[in-house]
Parts: structure tokens; sequence; C-alpha cells
């Protein structure tokens, strides 16, 4: 059996390594947390994800190695690279790493993404939301994450703050022209070196302070449109010649345009849904992909809906799974849950996830309702 290194042992890491296991595969995975999830069911190694000597030791350790966050330091990935196999290379994380360099390979592969602009000044910031108009949003290039290094405009006398504010933080940043979406849609895609492709079913993602709450599959969304947003996911996959999982996550507006907004060269939260509801799951799916194993199949074998378990959540989930369900039962809705070892339950932290497998997507949103634990949203 082969071993292989995860730089991050958060919990794609660790769903990765309960897969991959699996399939015979042995892990190591490098985090600054001792005994983080992933090293919770694989080996660890204990030090910043920067450190050049410990990357080194999971290098000599690793036939392959992966990655489980795109914010991978680029001296660290030149020197994975050199020392032991990366089969994803370091273009496209020094692509998706970046939000103008991430944009224009979208656009390189013939997709749509919000009209933008590139900010280096308030000077700029004044001329940008001059032309794409209010509201804007205001994005940090790099290091953005549920919604944190973003501002969106919605007044031009917001303008100073909001590039004060955010330049801070980081001196490159872009503007995006808001997009009133119906929808929003993810899809992942999975590409082997050898260049099979494979897309999973199109998620439809609901957002809470702007960190994913429910992924909903299938999408309610006309066929025809779930099949363009498969087939300009696989495009931008194939564009890029990315290896392993890309998710792409889109805008669906009311005239049926889709906009990619951003990609992640990863598993992704809202491709959790197929650890029970899809034949392959999205993390057996990176390990053969990176190994250049037969892709599995994708099929859907059940409605499903995920919903994430914050630390907020987490004690009443526990609660309520901890005895017998009327609500399930008489919904016909089956939870099965996942939780991620991690010792804190801290607010907005994700926990853990249930998936539910229902015979109607609405039946899973009604148990989500009526369990009066998670904030109730508009459907
Ligand atoms: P993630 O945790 O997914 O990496 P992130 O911090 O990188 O999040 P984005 O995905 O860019 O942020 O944006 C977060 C959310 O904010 C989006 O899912 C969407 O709901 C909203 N949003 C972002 N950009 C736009 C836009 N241009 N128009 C409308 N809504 C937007
Ligand atoms: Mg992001
Ligand atoms: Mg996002």
């Amino acid at each position: 059996g082969s071993t292989i290194g995860v730089l991050g042992g958060g919990q794609l890491g660790r769903m990765m390594a309960l897969a991959g296991t699996n399939l015979g595969y042995r892990f190591v995975t490098l985090d600054p947390t001792p005994d983080a999830p992933c090293g919770q069911v694989a080996q660890q190694i204990t030090a910043a994800y920067d450190d050049i000597e410990s990357a080194k030791k999971l290098a000599k350790r690793s036939d392959v190695i992966t990655y489980e966050f795109e914010n991978v330091d680029s001296n660290v990935a030149a020197l994975l690279e050199k020392e032991s196999y990366v089969p994803q290379g370091s273009r496209l994380l020094y692509t998706t790493q970046h939000r103008l360099r991430e944009k224009r390979a979208i656009e390189a592969a013939g997709v749509k993404v919000a009209p933008y602009a590139e900010i280096q000044s308030e000077d700029d910031l004044q001329l940008a939301v001059e032309r794409l108009g209010i509201p804007a949003v205001l994005k940090t290039a790099t290091g953005g994450y549920d919604g944190k290094g973003q501002w969106v405009i919605r007044s031009e006398t917001e303008i100073a703050e909001a590039y004060s504010t955010l330049a801070k933080a980081s001196t490159e940043l872009v503007l995006e022209q808001f997009i009133a979406f119906e929808r929003e849609l993810s899809v992942i895609v999975a590409r082997s070196p050898r260049g099979e492709l494979s897309t999973f079913p199109v998620s439809e993602n609901i957002h809470v302070d702007n960190i994913l709450h429910i992924s909903i599959v299938p999408a309610r969304i006309p066929q025809e449109i779930q099949n363009r947003a498969q087939q300009l996911a696989a495009q931008v996959a194939e564009s890029m010649e990315a290896a392993g999982l890309l998710a792409v996550e889109m805008f669906l507006t009311g005239d049926g345009e889709l906009y990619v907004n951003e990609l992640a060269p990863r598993p992704h939260n809202s491709g959790h849904y197929t650890m029970d509801a899809c034949v392959t799951s999205q993390f057996e799916q990176h390990v053969r992909a990176i190994c250049n194993l037969p892709l599995g199949k994708t099929n859907l074998l059940t409605p499903v809906v995920m919903v994430n378990i914050l630390g907020e959540h987490l004690e009443a989930v526990v609660e309520r799974l901890g005895t017998s369900d009327d609500t399930a039962d008489r919904l016909g809705v089956v939870p099965k849950l996942h939780l991620y070892g991690k010792k804190e339950a801290k607010e907005k932290r994700k926990m853990g996830h249930i998936n539910l497998l229902c015979r109607d997507v609405e039946d899973g949103l009604d148990w989500i309702h009526e369990t009066n634990i998670w904030r109730k949203i508009n459907r």
C-alpha cells in the first residue's frame, strides 16, 4: 500500500483519509494543531504548514502528496514537487489562490464570471464602483473564506471605509458586481492525470452569514440548467488541466445565466452529500483521481439534503439524534450523522454535518425546520 501525504489536517483531510483507507492507502498529515481531525485517523506531523523541514519530512514519508486547502505557501509547494509526487501540480494552486488569476483562468475557459475590476487604490475603487454599479462586493484577492475579507458596498459613502478596512488585510483587492442570483449552485469535478473526467450532480447551496448552511440535491432547477452547470464545470477543469477535485461555485440568475463565483481545488463542503447519496463519495473520487485510478461512478442514489453542524448546534443535534426521532419517521427522512472529532465547539466552527436521505428534498428541509435547531431560512 502506498502512503498519501495530506497538507492540512482538518475535516476535509480526515474524510479523505477515511475514504482512502478503504482503498488500502495509508495517510500522513501535516498540521500545527496536535491531534487534528485528520491526525486522529492517520499519522500526523505536528508543525506549521510553512515549516520547510517538516514539509520535507512529509514528502519523504509519502508516495503521493495532496492538500486540503488552497493557501499552501509557494515555497512549500515547490519543495513538495521537488521531493515527492504532487499530481495536482502547483499551477492549479497558484491560480486558485488569487481571485484575479482565478477569474482570468475561468474566462480563458470560455465561462462567465461577474464583471469585476482590479483595485489597487481608493481612486481605483471609486472609478470601479461608478462602472460596475451599487451594490458591489469588494474582496481581498487572497486568503478569504467564509465571507472573511469581503465588504458589500451598498452606498458611495462606504467606499473610503471599505477600502481602508480591506487594504489592511491585503494590498490586492477585487471589486465584483453584485449578482442578484436566484440560486447558488456548485458542481464538483474530478479529473485524473490521465485525463479522465467526471462530474458530480449539481448541488443547490444556501448560505447563512456567508457560511454554507444547506446543500440540496437534486437542485431545484430545470434539468437543462443542471446539464449546463455540469458542462461548464467540466470545461473549466479541462481548460485548467486540473488534477484531483475541482469545486466550482456558481450563481444562477433569474434569466438563466450562470456565473462562476469561485473555485476550490479540493473536496468541498457542498460535496459532503456524496458520502451517503452517491455511489462514490467526493473523497474517494479525489483519492482515485490523484492516484490515477479509474474514477468511480457518481450516480445519485437518493435525494439528499446536507445540513452543517456548527459549534452552536452541536449539543442540540447530539441530543436529538440520541433519541427516537418521530419527525424523521413521519417525514420518511433518514438522518446520517458525521462528526469531525474537534474538541472545542466554538460558535460558527464546523463540527460535523448531517446527510438527510429522503424521498423528496422538501421532506429533508421540513426536518431541518421542525427540529428548531437551526435559524429559520427563506426556502
Ligand atoms: P468560501 O467559504 O465559500 O470560500 P469566500 O469567503 O471565499 O467563501 P465567496 O464564495 O466569494 O467567499 O462569497 C461568499 C458568499 O457571498 C457567496 O456564496 C455569495 O452568497 C455571496 N457573494 C459573493 N460574491 C458575490 C457577488 N458578486 N454577488 C452576489 N453575492 C455574492
Ligand atoms: Mg472561497
Ligand atoms: Mg465561496
